[in-house]
């Protein structure tokens, strides 16, 4: 048996065009502004491919670069000015930032009605109540889609997280509980992993360590979606060792081309999102 391949980049194509349409069948003038803090180049890269996205859609963008050595205040002062730009309807700073500034300070800065990455308190206390108007974190909601869009049913599925970070983990948790899924959340210090992996109807990886997910893992025809980046001179891996696992499993996301076009592709609907609910857009 060889698993169905969760085209993360066919779905993340067909959602940007589908945002393209509506931009220009409304006339929607829409703005994302993207602050990079350093010279991280895995943060370059992917600042780099959200502007990309933003000029395919018609979502103009702004980039704004700060040297490494910023201070936290310089950063504040900006999103206080951009918060105040009415050009500007989506605000993402790349993390992780340099250690001198604290993240959770910056994103409590961001006006949670431009905070497209979702990350703010207010946001995340949405989701946690089981909201769903909200700008909801980027990659969660990406996995969403892949499963909604692949009808894969997930009322009523035993679903295991590995991992319970506050921007994959923790909110893939709780939109699958919202989607009536029953939640395991596992994490380092989980006794007998696979015990549990290998329960799971729909297997989420976001562990951050490379091939961590074995074939004995898995259990047969479940369906495994791998969150997990890895950059190696093989090119891109994930969480998951995707050879042995794609014989077991019914449905897989590969690595590169699975979670991670979705995780833009819902960035620039957070945008549209957040522009409409600005302007007043229906
Ligand atoms: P993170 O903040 O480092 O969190 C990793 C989580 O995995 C932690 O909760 C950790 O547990 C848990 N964990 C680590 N080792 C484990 C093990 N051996 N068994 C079980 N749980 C383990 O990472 P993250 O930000 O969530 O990202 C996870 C991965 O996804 C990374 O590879 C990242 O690059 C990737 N990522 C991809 C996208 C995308 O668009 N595709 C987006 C975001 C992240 P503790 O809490 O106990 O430490």
């Amino acid at each position: 048996m060889s698993a169905f391949i969760l085209d993360g980049k066919a779905i993340a194509a067909a959602i940007k065009q589908e945002i393209k349409d509506e931009i220009e069948s409304k006339n929607i003038k829409c703005g994302l502004a993207v602050v990079l803090v350093g010279d991280d180049e895995a943060s370059k890269v992917y600042v780099k491919n959200k502007i990309k996205a933003c000029s395919q859609t018609g979502i103009k963008s702004y980039a704004y670069y700060l040297q490494p050595t910023a201070e936290e205040n310089e950063l504040l002062q900006l999103i206080d000015a951009l918060n105040n730009d009415s050009n500007i309807h989506g605000i993402l700073v790349q993390l992780p930032l340099p250690s001198h500034i604290s993240p959770n300070k910056v994103i409590s800065a961001i006006n949670p009605k431009k905070d497209v990455d979702g990350f703010c308190a207010q946001n995340m206390g949405k989701l946690f109540l089981g909201e769903t108007d909200m700008l909801a974190p980027c990659t969660p909601s990406g996995i969403i889609e892949i499963l909604k869009r692949s009808n894969i049913e997930i009322s009523g599925k035993n679903a295991v997280i590995v991992g319970r970070s506050n921007i994959v983990g923790k909110p893939i948790a709780l939109m699958m509980l919202r989607e009536n899924a029953t939640v395991t959340i596992t994490h380092s210090k989980t006794k007998d992993l696979k015990s549990i992996t290998s329960l799971a109807d729909i297997l989420i990886v976001a562990a951050g360590k490379r091939e961590l997910i074995d074939a004995s893992m898995v259990k047969k025809g479940a369906v495994v979606v791998d969150v997990g980046i890895h950059r190696t001179e093989q090119g891109l891996k994930g969480d998951v060792k995707f050879d042995e696992a794609s014989k077991i499993a019914q449905a897989i996301t590969p690595v590169p081309g699975g979670v991670g076009p979705m995780t833009i592709a819902m960035l620039l609907k957070n945008t549209l999102k957040a522009a409409k609910d600005l302007l007043e857009i229906q």
